[in-house]
């Protein structure tokens, strides 16, 4: 069955609690195809999609964040990027065997995870926290206490039996005054979700068997989707932070100089005459900042 991928926002009225409810799946099978990733890598750039498309969907602006997980284990680096528009790309590297059954413990290593958040407009931000949870969601967890000391809950959601992968956020909001008891009521009943039905029942039907008691208010869904959010023009704002010397050397070498996307690989290659017209453009619009 493939239905298209949709994160929903919904509200308890009464509780002054919130809660996102995500099914990734389409996009995790896009992300992970193509690459020879071994079964628990696959399922942890499940997991890390998951909780990228829950957290972009918290942002009050336009903007991407970055979840990241890097350490001295085999496993070097896993990363999810995702936007408020919901289009998201990811990769991992990895150095040294894993085995099947591997813990994130035992694939990361002595590592952290990394939260990166960049808005369209504005400074970005990030949040450093080591790896002291067993599992991805108690990290998550620990992030959003430190971070906006907002209690939160997440669950992420993989299967190979079912191959999917979905997810579920609650979260006090922010300058409310919800009773603690009450947010443990909901997170309780949450909790009882089996991820075969959190991946085989529609949206409607996992928000009824789980808070049929309750007033929620869903709202529109927005689809999730696998884009890479690379460019010609984007990369060569990235060429432009390079030092120049390093750039014109390689010009001189090559005759051109070969950037790609770590995300897909695209190749973007810029010749003498392009560096020069990039170049020409930054200081065009310096000119006109002063
Ligand atoms: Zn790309």
């Amino acid at each position: 069955m493939s239905q298209q991928d949709h994160i929903y926002r919904y509200l308890f009225a009464q509780h002054a609690v919130r809660g996102e409810l995500v099914n990734v799946s389409d996009t995790w099978r896009a992300i992970i195809e193509g690459h020879d990733y071994p079964q628990p890598v696959q399922a942890l750039l499940g997991e890390l999609l998951v909780a990228t498309s829950l957290l972009t969907a918290t942002l009050k602006f336009d903007g991407d964040i970055t979840v990241q997980l890097q350490g001295d284990g085999p496993l070097t680096l896993a990363v999810i990027n995702g936007n408020h528009q919901q289009e998201m790309r990811g990769i991992a590297r990895m150095q040294g065997e894993i085995a099947e059954g591997s813990s994130l413990k035992e694939m990361v290593g002595n590592g952290y995870l990394v939260i990166t958040i960049s808005p369209s407009k504005g400074e970005r931000y990030q949040g450093v926290v080591g790896l002291e949870g067993d599992t991805l969601a108690a990290c998550l967890e620990d992030y959003f206490l430190r971070s906006e000391q907002l209690p939160t809950r997440i669950w992420l959601r993989t299967s190979f039996t079912h191959p999917g992968a979905a997810g579920i956020l609650l979260q006090v909001l922010p300058a409310s005054h919800s009773d603690r008891n009450e947010f443990e009521h909901l997170a309780t009943l949450t909790e009882t979700i089996k991820t075969d039905e959190l991946l085989s029942l529609s949206a409607t039907d996992v928000m009824w068997r789980l808070y049929h008691e309750e007033e929620v208010t869903v709202y529109d869904p927005q689809p999730v989707v696998y884009r890479c959010t690379c460019s010609r023009e984007r990369c060569g704002e990235v060429l432009k932070t390079l030092p120049q010397q390093e750039v014109d050397d390689i010009i001189a070498e090559d005759g051109e100089i070969d950037m790609h996307c770590d995300y897909c690989g695209t190749h973007y290659v810029y010749d003498a005459v392009d560096i020069a017209a990039i170049r020409n453009a930054a200081s065009a619009s310096d000119n006109q900042v002063h």
